[in-house]
């Protein structure tokens, strides 16, 4: 049996018509029944089951935390002690968490119940989840669809109803474009809102874990307990965490919408036409949209794609073959155990954003590069809070068009990136975003209204996507 939502789920467990550990066994059967889906890398029966009997107990004193009974799913790239974790990389294959992230730990105290390691691009790279070592999961809408990246195996284990919710992380879109492909919720929380401590580093200036849930409300309440401050993260902010439950909207809102994003050629019609029927009827209901111009966004990708890469490329230096990470057996001498090893541990997108990144960085190249891409971000940055002083929140849709099928678009990295059109001017800008369900389109396929809100404004992000998802 599965629930709509997290409060649904508790009234269950309350009047006693199921119990923790009968929703893990039936969360192991469905993961069996849809493994053709190739969603999870492992799954952690035991733990989970462990995990289960001791909320049951919690339940019974009363003493149970605020996600009890809660089964979710770790993306690939979230350390849990004693568990397997790989960034769905040969680099990482057969690596054991020595520790567990923060956001794992913050699950664990409020006692949800973590079933297992989900598919993602390799390290974290790619928005199709072609990238992955373990080949792509396939979207539950659709299998011959990609269900996104890179935290697609993530979106798939709630959309497939396996998990209640689970985690991703995001870094230009990867939380919000897998719940956009897949039709469900997902958020990337302010940068600094969440604790990196113990998530395998992609872009350190751009990650966010979040989570992705069938229902605002779940996916508000997921985010309080993840959120704040951590001594493990220089970056993590100690400000308290507010209140997240989106509370009903009790006066008009104020929208904004880029006409650049809109009138956008990539836009698929079908979904413009969503947004402005979406835009008619906010107004209908008293509130207020306006168009702004945005006169940046062809810059996005580029920006974000030399600093992401430059970021990574230093990151991803630590898997050497000899502290850490896949060691070659066909090695000489030192030289060529670092080269074996990184050839034969990186898949070749990996290597290419170590490539791209070293190059932007390297002596010559990198006031033209890095250095310009940098002052990029921040008017970028100052053009979005300058948007966002006039406005409560701008709306768009999550992604330029529904799940391409698997395989269409992977020749062409270039043709890839500009996926990302969309999702990554709020990572750039380190602001909070949101994916909401919305369609179907015309050929049935669900997509994605996106919302962002000023710096830690999540409990204004929530409440405008209330007001959103109640149209
Ligand atoms: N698709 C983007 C990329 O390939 C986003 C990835 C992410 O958010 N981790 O970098």
């Amino acid at each position: 049996m599965t629930y709509p939502s997290i409060a649904h789920l508790h009234s269950a467990l309350r009047a006693g018509e199921t119990t923790c550990i009968q929703l893990v066994e039936e969360a192991l059967q469905r993961a069996a029944e849809n493994s053709d889906l190739n969603i999870f890398i492992e799954l952690f029966p035991e733990s989970a089951r462990a995990k289960a009997q001791e909320v049951d107990a919690k339940l019974q004193s009363g003493q149970a935390g605020p996600l009890a009974g809660v089964v979710m799913a770790l993306k690939d790239n979230l350390c849990y002690t004693g568990h397997g974790v790989s960034a769905s990389s040969n680099m990482l294959r057969g690596f054991e968490a020595q520790f567990s992230a923060t956001v794992v730990e913050k699950l664990l105290a409020a006692d949800a119940i973590i079933l297992g390691r989900t598919g993602c691009d390799e390290f974290a790279m790619g928005s199709s989840n072609e990238t992955s070592a373990y080949g792509p999961v396939k979207n539950p809408v659709e299998p011959a669809l990609t269900p996104g990246g890179s935290s697609g195996g993530s979106a798939a284990a709630v959309a497939a109803d396996i998990c209640h919710a689970s985690l991703g992380s995001d870094t230009g879109g990867s939380i919000r474009q897998p719940a956009a492909f897949t039709g469900i919720y997902g958020v990337k929380p302010t940068y600094g809102r969440v604790s990196r401590h113990g998530v395998i580093a992609y872009a350190s200036s751009f990650d966010q874990v979040g989570p992705f849930a069938k229902c605002l409300d779940d996916l508000a309440l997921i985010t309080e307990v993840i959120s704040g401050g951590d001594d493990y993260d220089t970056t993590c902010s100690d400000r308290e965490v507010p209140q997240m439950a989106p509370a009903p909207a009790d006066r008009p809102m104020s929208f904004g919408y880029y006409r650049e994003v809109i009138e956008n050629e990539a836009l698929d019609p079908a979904i413009r036409a969503h947004f402005d029927e979406a835009v008619a009827k906010l107004q209908a209901a008293g509130h207020t949209v306006k168009a702004l111009d945005f006169p940046y966004l062809d810059a996005l990708v580029a920006i974000y794609y030399i600093l992401t890469t430059a970021e990574a490329s230093s990151n991803l230096a630590r898997y050497d073959g000899i502290l850490i990470g896949h060691r070659s057996e066909h090695f000489e001498d030192l030289e060529s155990l670092y080269k074996l090893s990184r050839s034969e541990g990186f898949g070749k997108e990996v290597q290419r954003r170590i490539l791209l990144g070293t190059f932007v960085l390297s002596a010559g190249y990198f006031d033209a590069f890095y250095g310009k891409a940098q002052k990029a971000r921040r008017v970028v940055r100052d053009a979005t809070l300058s948007a966002l002083s006039e406005v409560d929140a701008l709306i768009g849709p999550t992604t330029p068009h529904t799940a391409f099928p698997l395989g269409q678009e992977y020749t062409d990295p270039t043709v890839l990136y500009l996926e990302d059109i969309f999702t990554v001017q709020a990572p750039i800008a380190g602001i909070p975003a949101v994916s909401i369900p919305a369609g179907p389109h015309p050929n049935g396929l669900p997509f994605g209204m996106q919302i962002m809100t000023g710096p830690f404004d999540e409990p204004k992000l929530f409440q405008a996507a209330r007001v959103l998802d109640q149209l």
